[in-house]
């Protein structure tokens, strides 16, 4: 089969050309996995179906929001891009949740769509060692279970050590407005219709996906009278290290329901729908569902809100999130008439339905390399996520790791309680997945300590190491380290008299302290729930700037949680750490798999933590390997 494969080649390979990693897909995975191999010095190649759409955002002009937020920080922290394409392109910030606790505090940003692409596209075009070129991936080329190459659908070839699939929602992409279907990965763009072929072939599961989103309108058919401002916040805090304020005139948001009208005409409309009709096979986004599923499953609510978005400073289109739908476009139509505010709206882009191949997530290593193909790695849509952020992470994951197994170095996995990048693809390589998967607050069982505002302290040093991450930029953090250690400490030794606090206090009608106490430190001052920093800073000699500030407060309000929580990753490290001996054999385990046994008596890792790291060993192995080196209560072990 294979020689025959590479003699078909000869016959009829029309170019051929050598890099050292190709990335196919230039989307927001795409981008993290290229910038990061040239970046490293890496002979790369990227390939894509339509060099105009660079970064396009195939749904929403928005950056960030819960635990995207996060996530769009934390690749920033590491050395990647889409943090500070968002800072370039943004047109409105916000950070959502405040009324919460700042773990949970999350940016969100729109974005000018188009704006956002030609930066992307300049960045990738800028960027030393980094070729892009527009020809569609048809086939990936292996032989003895390793990778080397891809051919496209003009007859190139194309050869690699490393190859990064990241095709998003485009194999054999099927688009549904209505009971009218459309071949294609994205509105107005062609799909791929061979690759899927060839990783079936390779011995790969896909499995069908579906999302949806919702129409664009024409900026001057819309009443916004009618409508609630949603203005931006100021001061805005940037995603990236690398970008210095921002001053931008921000754009608002305005906000709009659907009403009983709108859900009679839905409901009219079941019988057109795709989704209820059963034409759409593929399993949609639980989290993010259409307008229609919407109106079906809460059938006691009323209405449902609209968020018209702004797609840029000189954009003539309006985007209106929470309203995501695969109806017939008369429906749209009539459904977007009934809404206030939107009663001459005219559409220009209808909303719609895509459903795609992917490949189920279980068949890859934690570090986003196939199990089936070594050198092969798969990031992004492709693994059965939805969202720009969490593509992004995993097209930075898979760039690193693929450039770490090209220099012989150990694979990059992050723990869980290291970052929310590190749960997404614990997760998704772990668990699998059956629906679109989206990262959420609530799966992070450490969020207290993987907030935003520690991202640099948790992840920057890697960035550094990597040679990702300008090292002044790390030394900069450094010292802002530093200085928040300083100044918790001087809050701890600083004792205030009452006479001088109690005015403070009362002021904010808090419980004043007892004249014959003699004093208080202004450390546990702070740590009152209504007493904030800006309260207490007059009490400092050295003026600390705002953001600063903050990060102290945070870290002295929820000292006690932190440290708690930190004990349990201690606890966690330590069994990491736990130390197996050198002529450990590991056929005496019971129960472990004949694959896991071979990798660990050729590997011979030192501790848990590196036989965690091996490609194929799972966290029930080392469980298994846990017990065993433990041994039963009185039983003594090697
Ligand atoms: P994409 O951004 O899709 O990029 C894929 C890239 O691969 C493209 O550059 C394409 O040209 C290229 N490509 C594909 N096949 C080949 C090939 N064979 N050869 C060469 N190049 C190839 N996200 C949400 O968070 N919420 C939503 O509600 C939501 N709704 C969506 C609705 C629609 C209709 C679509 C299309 C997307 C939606 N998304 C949504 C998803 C979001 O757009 C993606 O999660 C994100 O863009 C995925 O990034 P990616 O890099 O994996 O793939």
């Amino acid at each position: 089969m294979l020689i025959f494969g590479r003699f078909y080649l000869l016959l009829s390979v029309a170019y051929t050309e050598r890099f050292d990693i190709i990335v196919v897909g230039a989307g927001h995975a795409g981008i993290e996995a290229s910038l990061v191999s040239a970046r490293c010095g890496y002979n790369t190649l990227i390939l894509t179906l339509n060099l105009d759409n660079i970064g396009q955002m195939s749904c929403n002009p928005s950056i960030g929001g819960l635990a995207k937020g996060h996530l769009v920080k934390e690749i920033d922290a590491m050395g990647g891009e889409i943090g500070f394409l968002a800072d370039k392109t943004m047109v409105q910030f916000r950070m959502l949740n405040r009324s919460k606790g700042p773990a949970v505090w999350s940016p969100r940003t729109q974005n000018d769509r188009s704006r956002y692409r030609q930066e992307a596209q300049k960045a990738l075009i800028n960027q030393k060692n980094l070729i892009i070129k527009q020809e569609e991936v048809t086939d990936i080329l292996m032989e003895n279970n390793e990778v080397f190459g891809v051919r496209t659908g003009i007859g190139n070839e194309y050869y690699a050590q490393a190859v990064i699939i990241t095709t998003g929602t485009f194999l054999n992409g099927l688009m549904h407005i209505g009971l009218e279907t459309y071949i294609g990965g994205r509105l107005g763009e062609p799909r791929a219709s061979h690759l899927s072929e060839s990783l079936k072939r390779l011995g790969f599961n896909l499995g069908r996906l579906k999302t949806g989103t919702s129409p664009r309108i024409a900026k001057d058919s819309v009443d916004l009278s009618k409508m609630d401002i949603q203005d931006g916040e100021e001061p805005i805090e940037p995603y990236s290290h690398r970008t210095p304020d921002i001053k931008i005139e921000q754009l608002p948001c305005y906000i709009t329901r659907t009403n009983e009208k709108t859900h009679g005409i839905i409901n009219k409309n079941l019988d057109r729908s795709p989704l209820y009709t059963g034409r759409i096979i593929g399993i949609g986004p639980r989290y993010c569902p259409s307008i229609e599923t919407k109106v079906v499953r809460f059938r006691d609510r009323d209405s449902h809100l609209v968020f018209v978005e702004p797609e840029g400073y000189d954009a003539g289109e309006y985007y209106l999130n929470g309203l995501s739908t695969s109806l017939p476009y008369d429906v749209q139509v009539e459904m977007l008439h009934s809404i206030s505010g939107l009663e001459n709206a005219v559409i220009t882009r209808p909303g719609y339905a895509v459903e795609y191949d992917f490949v189920y997530p279980i068949q890859l290593y934690p570090t986003l390399e196939t199990k089936l193909i070594k050198n092969l790695y798969c990031a992004g849509q492709i693994n059965g996520t939805s969202g720009y952020e969490e593509a992004g992470a995993q097209g930075f994951i898979a760039g690193i790791n693929a450039v770490l197994k090209l220099q012989n170095k150990n694979p990059f996995v992050l723990k869980r309680y290291e970052a929310y990048t590190g749960v997404l693809i614990d997760d998704l390589v772990t668990k699998n997945t059956l629906e679109p998967y989206r990262m959420f607050t609530s799966l992070a069982e450490h969020r207290l300590i993987l907030r935003i505002d520690n991202v640099y302290d948790r992840l920057m040093h890697y960035g550094v190491d990597f040679g990702l991450i300008n090292p002044q930029y790390y030394e900069l953090f450094m010292n802002e380290r530093k200085a928040i250690d300083r100044a918790i400490e001087t809050l701890r030794k600083t004792i205030i008299k009452p006479e001088v606090i109690n005015p403070v206090l009362c002021s904010k009608d808090e419980i004043p302290i007892p004249e014959e106490s003699g004093g208080v430190s202004l450390l546990q001052i702070l740590k009152r729930p209504d007493i904030h920093w800006d309260d207490i800073k007059i009490f400092f000699n050295e003026p600390i700037p705002e953001r600063i500030g903050f990060r102290i407060e945070v870290e002295v309000k929820y000292e006690g949680y932190i440290k708690r929580e930190q004990e349990m990753i201690e606890k966690l490290k330590k069994i990491e750490n736990i130390e197996i001996p050198e002529d450990f054999d590991f056929n005496e385990i019971k129960g472990l798999s004949n694959e896991a046994k071979g990798k660990l008596n050729e590997t011979r890792p030192k501790n848990l933590d590196q036989a965690s790291r091996i490609q194929g060993i799972s966290p029930v192995d080392i469980l298994t390997i846990l017990i065993h080196l433990k041994g039963k209560p009185g039983e003594t072990k090697k």
